[in-house]
């Protein structure tokens, strides 16, 4: 984990430097509050900011402020140091936004801990950034975040000149499975659908869930001939697996069609228009009479 020091006194801040290295951090250190805003403000920063109050420039009490005031992506857990001590000088601190305080001079074990109860905060906030861009049932990605990182991987390919596929997909006649059989076999049925496709996906490709039944992938760096290829190895899969849906009854087998559209540097398609296209072939898939692969056409 990264930690960024904001320290003015130069004997002080080596000390805690090192100490912060031999504990296992990656450590930034810099000596005044301004150099630090300078970090804490752009992407990437340290999630943990150990700083000084009094410094030249900025001090630790602003430098926090306006680090609250900004819209970061991530929470930056805060330890102000300070030779204060007094009741009134804490609560300054603590208005301030400062998630924990430790006075000079410092009992490095006290640190040690306390870092520790700053990293718990960071991994519980990691693992509720984790949720909220999941799809409980199918733990593949949400809309929303799918969308966020299709946008990414559209620009990694328009600026590295290379195709990437999209994949769109839906399980044939799956209201029939929840009218016959329950929702909770329905559900099983969805986690298990998913669970195929996982299998063949590159460890880069990402799923997300479209709607009730319908699912779209990702494939970075994959022509629409080779997506096309991907598809059909899915579709195929998911023909022959045996689909559990409860204990006492016997498996049942599922069919799911696929619309494929692609992304070049030539044809240069938005998210949007992807989508369309790929949703429009998978409605041709469906028309032609679904268990089958179709791409968009150019
Ligand atoms: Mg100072």
């Amino acid at each position: 984990m990264k930690i960024l020091i904001a320290e003015d006194d130069p004997i002080f801040k080596a000390i805690l430097e090192n100490n912060l290295k031999k504990w296992g951090y990656q450590v930034t250190s810099t000596s005044d509050g301004r150099q630090a805003w300078d970090i804490i403000s752009k992407p990437g920063c340290p999630n943990l900011v150990i700083s000084d109050w009094m410094m030249p420039e900025m001090d630790g009490l602003q430098l926090c402020r306006n680090m609250r005031a900004q819209a970061a992506p991530r929470y930056i857990y805060f330890i102000l140091l300070t030779a204060k001590g007094e009741q009134q000088d804490i609560l300054q601190g603590l208005e301030a936004g400062v998630d924990d305080y430790l006075t000079k001079p410092i009992d490095y074990m006290e640190l040690k801990y306390r870092i520790h109860i700053g990293e718990r905060i960071i991994r519980l906030e990691e693992k509720v950034l984790e949720l909220a861009r999941k799809d409980s049932l199918t733990d593949t990605l949400n809309r929303r975040a799918f969308m966020e990182k299709l946008d990414e991987e559209l620009e990694r390919a328009a600026r590295n000149k290379v195709p990437l596929s999209l994949l769109m997909t839906d399980i044939d006649h799956f209201k029939q499975v929840n009218d016959q059989y329950g929702h909770i076999a329905g559900d099983r049925v969805l986690k298990q659908f998913v669970a195929q496709m996982a299998k063949i996906i590159r460890p880069y490709d990402f799923i997300g869930r479209y709607g009730g039944e319908e699912f779209i992938l990702c494939l970075p760096d994959c022509s629409i001939s080779h997506g096309r290829d991907i598809a059909e190895r899915m579709r195929s899969k998911i023909e022959t697996t045996a689909m559990h849906i409860s204990q006492s009854r016997p498996p049942i087998h599922i069919t799911s069609s696929f619309g494929v559209s692609s992304f070049t540097s030539t044809n240069e398609q938005t998210a949007e228009s992807l989508i369309k296209n790929a949703d429009d072939a998978l409605y041709s898939a469906k028309n032609k009479g679904r268990n089958c692969v179709r791409m968009a056409q150019p």
